[in-house]
């Protein structure tokens, strides 16, 4: 059995750390391969490479740099049918939603193309007599991006094509539970005229990140994954000056009014709560119905969550595979039978799920909890599985009032057929990225991605336009260019705005 090792100077590299770990295939429980637990000696030679790599390929031009990205986006077009089984094997999802998370971090790389006009600057001719001044932005050197699970390759897509555009070199630690296809995107980006060492990949657990995060020559961190880790990170990385943006978890809430559709909004909620078995960060976890139409909503949802087609990712026609591990499968079991004993109602009860012939499978049904109170333990803590809360408020600004008093703050939608409604909730909740009759809105790459309170450590959301402010610095050039046939103007002793004018 292989073990899944590091990517280094543009090139396979074996560990030097002294453990590994098994990956598994949640669906069966096996294990498929290890995975290398990195030291810091290995980030010590990324790192190194990465800082020679940074150095020349921020001098090549846009055009060459362009050139790269369009070729990794051809290359990635290729691919994307291998890629997602490999992501389905190791996380368990489907494999259109496999495809699907491709296609979103392909979206990102199409953005990045496009750097020689994202990288544009700003010139004021005649700033002052005979003063001409210039803005740009320049890369940052070397910066790392440590991604979670649940999006093994569309999170380091929303990091890596952006800041690579940009001119920097970029190292990876991507999660230990599914790390092959941080290998395949590295095999890539080679493939694709990528210098040597622009594109590092380090695997591990808090070793590497430790490593990176103290390392003199890293000068900024993308972090995604949950919140504990995220404000740890924050605060690491801040702490040894480094840029840092940290995106954490996350409790979505789906808000749905008397008067909206309740069918499409049944469909949508079922599909946004167990979509990827409820793993996804903007997965509507919590619906928020106004108590007149709350029965009939459940009745939908119910019908609906019975539906689901559970089974291994690879099997045509499922809807959902298992969660990623038996620990959260327990987890997740545990805080629905919590919510049974706090007072909650189990609708669908998708513990003890077996799928026949996966009896080792990690595999949690659909469950529909209604009657949820903020207090309830499966409503405070993020589920992260398959679990759909339904809370009955009396109307909309009860609604606002209970997204605004949850900690997390990173997607929430509206299910309405009200503008006036649609307008108050848009302006008033406190969530960093909302839906109206969208239920997981989740921006396309020329917008960014970002949530607010404890969903987001950092001022900067990834990709997008703050992807490019936040993997550059900007630079501002005054020049004066005195006439040689005519004496110079004497220069000024004192720090005056008239003194350029
Ligand atoms: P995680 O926090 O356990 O792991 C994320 C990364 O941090 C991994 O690379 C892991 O190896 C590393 N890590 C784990 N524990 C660490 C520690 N103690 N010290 C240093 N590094 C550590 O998250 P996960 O389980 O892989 O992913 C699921 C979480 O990620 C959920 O909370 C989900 O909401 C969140 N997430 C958020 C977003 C977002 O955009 N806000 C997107 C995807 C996932």
């Amino acid at each position: 059995m292989t073990t899944v090792a590091h990517w280094i100077d543009g090139k396979p590299a074996a560990s030097t750390g002294t453990g590994e770990q098994p990956v598994l295939d949640p669906s069966t429980g096996e294990t498929i391969t290890h995975v290398a637990l990195g030291s810091a000696e290995d980030v010590d030679r990324a790192v190194a490479s990465a800082v020679a790599a940074a150095e020349t390929w921020s001098q090549m031009s846009l055009g060459k740099r362009a050139s790269v990205l369009f070729a990794f986006r051809q290359l990635l077009v290729g691919a994307t049918d291998e890629l997602a089984a490999l992501v389905s094997r190791e996380h368990g999802k489907v494999l259109s939603d496999a495809r699907g998370e491709i296609a979103r971090g392909l979206e990102v790389v199409e953005f990045a193309c496009g750097v020689p006009q994202l990288l544009q600057g700003e010139f004021s001719d005649g700033a002052a007599t005979g003063i001409d001044v210039l803005s740009s932005r320049e890369p940052l050197g070397v910066v790392a991006g440590i991604t979670p699970f649940n999006f093994p390759v569309m999170v380091p897509l929303w990091m890596s094509p952006v800041a690579i555009a940009a001119g920097n070199a970029f190292v990876l630690k991507p999660s230990e539970r599914d790390p092959s296809a941080s290998l395949f995107l590295a095999d890539l980006w080679s493939r694709a005229g990528l210098p040597d060492g622009v594109f590092s990949v380090v695997q591990g657990d808090r070793v590497v990140v430790d490593a990176l995060l103290h390392h003199p020559d890293v000068e900024a961190v993308s972090f995604v994954g949950s919140t504990p880790v995220a404000r740890y990170v924050h605060a690491t990385a801040s702490a040894h000056g480094k840029r840092v943006q940290a995106l954490g978890g996350a409790k979505n809430h789906g808000v749905v009014l008397a008067d909206a559709d309740l069918d499409d909004a049944a469909e949508q909620l079922t599909a946004a709560a167990f979509g990827a078995a409820g793993e996804r960060c903007m997965a509507l976890s919590v619906a928020v119905v106004e108590e007149s139409v709350a029965d009939a909503l459940v009745v939908r949802l119910a019908e609906r969550a019975r539906a689901v087609r559970v089974a291994p990712g690879s099997t045509p026609g499922a809807d959902m595979g298992p969660v990623i591990t038996a620990a959260a499968k327990r987890r997740i079991e545990g805080l629905v039978t919590s919510a049974q004993e706090q007072g909650a109602t189990l609708v669908v009860d998708g513990r003890g799920t077996v799928v026949p012939g996966h009896e080792g499978g990690f595999f949690v049904g659909p469950t529909l909890v209604d009657h949820v109170r903020p207090e309830h333990d499966v409503y405070r803590e993020e589920v992260f599985g398959p679990v759909l809360d339904v809370v009955r408020v009396p109307d909309l600004d009860a609604a606002i009032e209970l997204v605004n008093a949850n900690p997390y703050g990173n997607g929430t939608a509206l299910f309405t057929a009200s503008g006036e409604a649609a307008r108050r909730f848009r302006r008033r909740v406190k969530v960093g990225m909302v839906g109206i009759n969208v239920p997981i809105p989740v921006p396309v790459a020329w917008h960014s991605f970002g949530g607010w309170k404890d969903s987001l450590f950092g001022e900067s959301h990834v990709y997008g336009p703050e992807g490019v402010r936040f993997y550059t610095r900007g630079k501002v050039v005054t020049q004066r260019w005195p006439h040689r046939d005519r004496p110079a103007a004497p220069a000024s002793f004192h720090f005056s705005g008239d003194a350029q004018k």
